[in-house]
């Protein structure tokens, strides 16, 4: 363990250092950010020495935990042997091409091609001119709109921004860029309250294909979906609803992105989320639980029917970053992978650790001021109410008090989010019981 002057460290952080999605007059009013000094399984320290339970996962990412050695083992025998190459000059690497086939072989069917990226924001802005770039290929370059929903996240990046629903980014910087719709989310707590599930789920759904109607048929070219809404609250879709949108694309022939990154590599209990929810995408967008967040490396899949089209014109795809298929990142990848299936982690996640997750968030139904409590696998929300039996929030629609039980659930030793009034809970899929019960204690 090395010694740091945390003092001085966070001095320069204010002095020097802009984090990111942060509140700069908040973190220099506070004399600076806790400074994360070491991890370990599912716990964080800070520099002052608190242990924390990481009940984030990081940041949704850290799926098989802290302090695996054989990552950093294989990370420095790649640099050694070869730190860095691209695919630019119609060359490949070693590990870009084993990871692309291991990615190919988990999602199995139809999505056989991988475009790798650094970050989930990339694999979406690969997403989206791949896909203007693919209708104009096939002679369709009026399709160019994308359907998203209200309140998805599916990046940072003016492309991702704009995808993604979240109204606060999009005033920042005049987004969206034309050509995206947003639709209603299947947010049940919020814009379904007391409706009938099944009711919900369709009219969640009809709510796609109303507006393919308006903006005409002809000019879409994608919709795009979390399985279930991360960064949105972990919002899970009622049943039904995902095979109807993909029946709604299917109809009228639109692509179906499936934006995986927090749900994709297990965390749902199956590899990917679309897996659970029964529906077949055009394309995959992975990042996060891809390396575990060991290393930033991020991934697109698309269709057989996709790469024919691009391999049927002599054009360049003229997309693509200089850490497309890092080596590095890659090798790491590839060894997540392989920790994930030699100890189950999936089955883990889908038999064991995730039926224990779903009885102990539900323990706090009873909670006075618990409206809903809900999770999906290794994902989990807690809707905090003014009024049981309600969805009225503290403070008006945009709640007051997530951020107050966040701050004492930090204090108390678990790091969570508040999104809104929502609780939200990712934790990594080793996590052992008696921690997810120390979870729900502290929460409680
Ligand atoms: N898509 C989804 C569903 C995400 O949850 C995120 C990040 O949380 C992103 C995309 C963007 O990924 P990144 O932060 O790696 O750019």
């Amino acid at each position: 363990m090395r010694n740091h002057d945390i003092t001085e460290l966070r001095r320069q952080d204010v002095a020097h250092h802009l984090p990111a999605q942060a509140n700069y007059r908040l973190i220099a009013d506070m004399g600076g950010s806790r400074i994360i000094t070491r991890a370990e399984g599912s716990t964080i320290w800070d520099g002052d020495g608190n242990a924390i339970l990481d009940g984030m996962a990081g940041l949704w990412c850290v799926d098989v935990g802290y302090g695996r050695k054989e990552l950093a083992e294989v990370a420095y025998e790649q640099m050694l042997e070869l730190p860095y190459y691209n695919s630019f000059f119609r060359t490949a690497t070693v590990p870009a091409i084993a990871l692309a086939a291991k990615v190919a072989g988990l999602l199995g069917g139809e999505l056989q091609h991988i475009f790798f990226n650094s970050s989930g924001s990339e694999a979406n802005d690969t997403v989206f001119r791949l896909v203007r770039h693919y209708w104009t290929l096939k002679g369709r370059p009026e399709r160019r709109i994308f359907i998203s929903r209200h309140n998805a996240y599916h990046g940072s990046t003016v492309a991702g921004a704009s995808l993604g629903g979240m109204a606060a980014m999009h005033a920042q910087g005049g987004l969206p860029i034309p050509g995206i719709e947003h639709v209603m989310q299947p947010y049940a707590f919020n814009e379904g309250f007391g409706e009938e599930a099944e009711a919900f789920a369709a009219r969640a759904a009809d709510a796609v294909e109303a507006r393919i109607l308006a903006v005409g048929p002809d000019n879409v070219a994608a919709f795009i979906g979390e399985p279930v809404q991360g960064a949105g609250g972990v919002i899970v879709p009622p049943p039904g609803y995902w095979p109807r949108v993909e029946a709604i694309c299917r109809k009228y022939g639109i692509l179906l992105v499936s934006d995986e990154v927090i749900c994709g590599f297990g965390r749902l209990g199956r590899w990917f989320g679309f897996q659970h929810f029964g529906y077949t995408p055009d394309i995959v967008a992975m990042a996060k639980g891809l390396s575990s967040g060991y290393l930033p490396i991020s991934a697109t899949a698309v269709s057989r029917e996709i790469v024919e089209t691009l391999r049927a014109s002599d054009r360049d795809f003229v997309h693509g970053y200089t850490y497309s298929g890092h080596p590095v990142s890659a090798a790491v990848a590839l060894r997540n992978l392989e920790i994930i299936e030699r100890e189950k982690l999936v089955d883990r996640v889908a038999h064991d650790i995730g039926p224990h997750f779903a009885r102990a968030v539900a323990s706090l139904d009873d909670h006075p001021l618990v409206g809903e409590t809900r999770t999906c696998g290794l994902l989990g929300a807690i809707e905090i109410v003014a009024e049981k039996g309600t969805n009225r929030r503290f403070g008006g629609a945009e709640g007051a008090a997530g951020p107050v039980v966040r701050d004492a659930c930090i204090a108390g030793g678990l790091m969570v989010r508040a999104i809104r009034d929502s609780i939200v809970m990712c934790p990594p899929f080793v996590i052992t019981h008696a921690e997810v019960d120390r979870m729900v204690a502290i929460i409680r």
